[in-house]
């Protein structure tokens, strides 16, 4: 990957406020509720609008997401509030679907971060993309597989990607949903210095309460950015309805948390 174009510049060149925030709900339930959170969110902090409409569920019987559906919700959004819009993509449809709607960030998840077929399917079709894409980490702490999927991506030419951090599954239990691991993103760093790395404290957390102290954790560690998961009536969510916070609430935590000068 060392002779391959550097990552950081695509950040940089946005000239978007530091950290860049990515906010917006698990999942899309209704154009309603992506209107209303994509409203709330309009003036704050956050950049980025995210919604999962494909959600990859544990256990069959939850919901697993409203589909291409959304897609259309998130570009009435984008239009209506000027932010930049996120997915996740867990397959060579999903990305085509995401492109052919100029959603502006597709993510990795976790559960598909683990699987190579998979990931080079996705990187395939995303070839020819100057869209940015966002890898998270697998959902074991295996930083190979991490690094792996993020140069199947970088060798299908994508110049604009970025990890994201969002813990590591555990058997044991810890007091948190996704145990963060810190050392396992600070090895990926020192391999990769340029690659942007973003936080995702909701996935980490699984509980509204710890997720400022995370946030804060991953800016002192001079992380880029942060996912944060944000509904307007967090209780009421189809999924991850515990570590959701409301627009009001991330308000409020921009505003406490110290955020360091940006890295030169
Ligand atoms: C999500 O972002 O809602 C999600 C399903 O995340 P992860 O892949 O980290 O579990
Ligand atoms: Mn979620």
């Amino acid at each position: 990957m060392e002779n391959k174009k550097i990552y950081r510049n695509w950040l940089d060149k946005m000239e978007l406020s530091h950290p860049l925030v990515i906010a917006g709900p698990c999942s899309a339930e209704t154009e309603e509720q992506v209107l209303t959170i994509a409203h709330q969110l309009k003036d704050t902090d956050a950049n980025v609008l995210r919604a999962g409409i494909w959600k990859p569920r544990t256990k069959p019987g939850n919901f697993e997401g409203v589909g291409a559906l959304g897609l259309k919700w998130l570009q009435r959004a984008k239009k209506e509030t000027g932010m930049m819009t996120a997915t996740e993509v867990a397959n060579a449809t999903h990305v085509e679907l995401a492109l052919k709607h100029d959603i502006d960030v597709l993510w990795i998840g976790a559960r598909t971060t683990v699987s190579p077929f998979i990931v080079q399917d996705i990187a395939d079709a995303l070839k020819g993309t100057d869209k940015i894409v966002l890898v998270k980490n697998p959902v074991n702490p295996d930083l190979a597989l991490w690094m792996g999927a993020l140069e199947r991506i970088h060798t299908a030419d994508i110049d604009k990607l970025g990890a994201i951090h969002r813990g590591f599954s555990t058997y044991e239990k810890t007091k948190y949903r996704n145990n963060p691991e810190w050392q396992i993103p600070i090895d990926l760093k020192n391999q990769l210095p340029d690659l942007p790395m973003i936080c995702d404290p909701s996935h980490i957390a699984g509980r509204r309460k710890l997720v400022f102290d995370i946030c804060q954790t991953a800016l002192d560690l001079n992380y880029d950015g942060l996912m944060v998961e944000t509904h307007h009536t967090p209780d009421q969510a189809w999924s991850d309805a515990k570590q959701q916070v409301t627009p009001e609430t991330l308000v409020q935590m921009m505003i406490d948390l110290k955020v360091r000068k940006k890295a030169t």
